[in-house]
């Protein structure tokens, strides 16, 4: 089991035509326990970790969550005191960042792309977030010059939670593979991520709140 763990909470800069954290802010999903409370807030992540046998974290936002360096670096070291064994990931879309202190960390990309970030000493991740803009051969020529980095492409998913905007970007985006192109995805050693809106039995979420989550869909608590 995963645990996605959510930074607080500030407008993205990032503006991503599909972002499903624009409609955040009327779910008020802005009030931020960390800074309310840091000292009970760590203390209930490493809780979190040892009561759901988490192997993995995954720091996310429903923003850019390394607008919080703070944040990731308290997180950070309470996690490797308390639980070391359990691997830490970051999931971006801000390319200068180079932080090496994560097991991975992974770049959301939904655009062609001149040049790729590359972070050393950690294992790099990019996350096609497949649409109109990309084509197979983007994400497979990567893969013949860099046999190193993990090539991840995932799906577009309309969501109720979802502004109707971002959902109609969606439709008119969308892009899905072939059962040919999947093979060769596959041959390529891509993951294929059709649906990461499904939670179960993959991930839970402790959300900015303080509130333990099974889904994104999952009503505000309290
Ligand atoms: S970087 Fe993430 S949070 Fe920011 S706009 Fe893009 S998808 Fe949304």
């Amino acid at each position: 089991m995963n645990l996605q763990l959510v930074s607080p909470f500030k407008i993205c800069p990032y503006k991503c035509p599909f972002c499903m954290a624009k409609g955040i802010e009327e779910n008020s999903f802005s009030d931020d326990f960390y800074f309310q409370n840091k000292k009970e807030y760590l203390s209930k992540l490493v809780k979190i970790v040892e009561e759901n046998d988490i192997k993995t974290i995954v720091f996310t936002g429903s923003t850019e969550p390394t607008l919080f360096p703070k944040w990731i670096e308290d997180c950070s070291e309470i996690l490797k005191e308390k639980c070391p064994a359990v691997k830490r990931e970051i999931q971006t879309r801000n390319y200068t960042y180079s932080n090496s202190d994560f097991d991975v960390v992974a770049f959301s990309i939904y655009q062609k792309l001149k040049t790729f970030p590359l972070i050393n000493n950690v294992i790099n991740r990019y996350v096609f977030i497949y649409n109109k803009e990309l084509t197979i051969d983007d994400i497979i020529n990567i893969r013949k010059n860099n046999k190193e980095v993990q090539l991840t492409v995932k799906i577009l998913v309309s969501s109720s939670w979802n502004t109707s905007n971002v959902n109609e970007w969606i439709k008119e985006n969308k892009k899905v593979f072939s059962s040919k192109e999947i093979e060769i995805l596959k041959e390529n050693n891509v993951r294929y991520d059709e649906d990461c809106s499904i939670a179960t039995g993959r991930y839970i979420i402790y959300r900015c709140d303080g509130n333990i989550y099974n889904s994104w869909s999952e009503k505000k608590k309290n």
